[in-house]
């Protein structure tokens, strides 16, 4: 069975009923189990993400703050992404390089690409995360594939944001060099998603559903999922998103499994998000994940302020973006005057997060993991 069944038993699910249910003496009981390490179930992630647990944020942090310290010891992953072209011949309503959107596009050369690399390298960066649009006549493999083996010669660990591919795809790019990839299925609620992305060949929300399955598959030695919050109901797409990793660290029980929590930012030509998740449903979720999951990896970018930030390193997270740049060549090649993804809010250097990692008590990792 594949997760499409699991999700489709999911799409006529009551969930503000279920969600409006949940009495404090359940999130109790949930989280004396979760203190004493018992394995949580799903109507667990359920009761923890329910309004009734929000009343319980402190108790959740300090179970989560162990599992995390149990599990990840006191370190922070760093990482870079890295966007090496802007061309998309997809529709989504809330992003800034959809293909209505006029602009000069962009697509960096290889002799371009390395010197974006060594640029990052040079602060000290080991894990870099690659995205494109999805333009296979722009970005096809063999143009990828060749990326991948410069990336090699700067980074320990490459992981893919590019557009979904078939596990033999996958594979050549495992061959090549990356180690870990990255899909977002931006929406678990099958309606919304057919609005968010009315043409394009993301439009089909089964095959971008299967997506992390086939990079599993492939091979790869991490996957990384999530939703785009702000465009479902913040609870139930963050449900959906902890059902996804759970049958994915079941079915791929060699695979590191990770979730972010991307909220919508400004961006050129998109859409206001439609749900908003405040700082409070955030924290909720990121709690509610980690004592679902205690070996769950848990990445935050720099959508995020830098004062949120500092105060969520406490809570479960593992995994940090550093000196972000969200525009093509923006780290070398180009240094202003062209289009971004999402705006960054954190917009601090490398050296400076991991200052504020070290000065919380935590010790920032440039690289954990070795291809080679
Ligand atoms: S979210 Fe990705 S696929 Fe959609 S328009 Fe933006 S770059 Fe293209």
């Amino acid at each position: 069975m594949s997760f499409s069944t699991l999700a489709d038993a999911y799409q006529s699910f009551d969930f503000s009923a279920c969600f409006h249910s949940v009495h404090a003496s359940e999130v109790r009981n949930v989280l004396d189990r979760a203190g004493s390490q018992a394995p949580l179930d799903t109507r667990d992630l359920l009761t923890l993400l329910s309004p009734a647990a929000q009343d319980f944020l402190e108790p959740m942090a300090q179970i989560a703050k162990n599992l995390t310290c149990q599990h990840f010891g006191k370190t922070i992953s760093l990482y870079a992404p890295m966007y090496i072209s802007d061309f998309c011949c997809n529709h989504c309503t809330y992003c800034g390089f959809n293909a209505n959107t006029r602009f000069p596009r962009t697509r960096l050369t290889l002799e371009q690409i390395d010197r974006e690399a060594r640029a990052i390298a040079d602060t000290g960066i080991r894990h870099i995360l690659i995205l494109t649009g999805e333009a296979p006549k722009k970005t096809p493999l063999s143009y990828l594939e060749d990326m991948c083996r410069i990336m090699t010669r700067y980074f320990s660990s490459i992981a893919l944001e590019i557009y979904p591919m078939t596990e033999t795809e996958y594979r050549g790019l495992k061959q090549a060099g990356a180690d870990s990839l990255t899909v977002y299925q931006e929406v678990y609620d099958k309606s919304i998603y057919k609005a968010v992305h009315p043409k394009g060949p993301k439009s089909d929300y089964t095959f971008r559903l299967l997506t992390p399955e086939r990079g599993a598959a492939a091979g790869f030695r991490a996957v990384n999922i999530g939703p785009l919050f702000g465009l479902g109901d913040p609870a139930s797409e963050a449900f959906m998103a902890g059902l996804h990793a759970r049958y994915l660290e079941q079915t791929y029980p060699h695979v590191e499994i990770s979730l972010s929590l991307p909220r919508m930012t400004r961006a050129g030509g998109a859409i206001s998000p439609r749900h908003l998740l405040s700082d409070r449903q955030f924290v909720q979720t990121l709690l509610a994940w980690r004592l679902f999951m205690p070996r769950l990896g848990i990445t935050l970018s720099t959508r995020e302020s830098a004062a949120f930030r500092d105060q969520l390193i406490h809570l479960g997270v593992t995994r940090y973006s550093a000196g972000s740049r969200t525009d093509v060549g923006g780290y070398h090649v180009h240094t202003t005057g062209t289009t971004v993804q999402f705006e960054v809010t954190d917009t601090r250097s490398v050296n400076e997060v991991a200052a504020m990692i070290r000065h919380s008590g935590y010790q920032p990792v440039f690289k954990d993991w070795e291809i080679f």
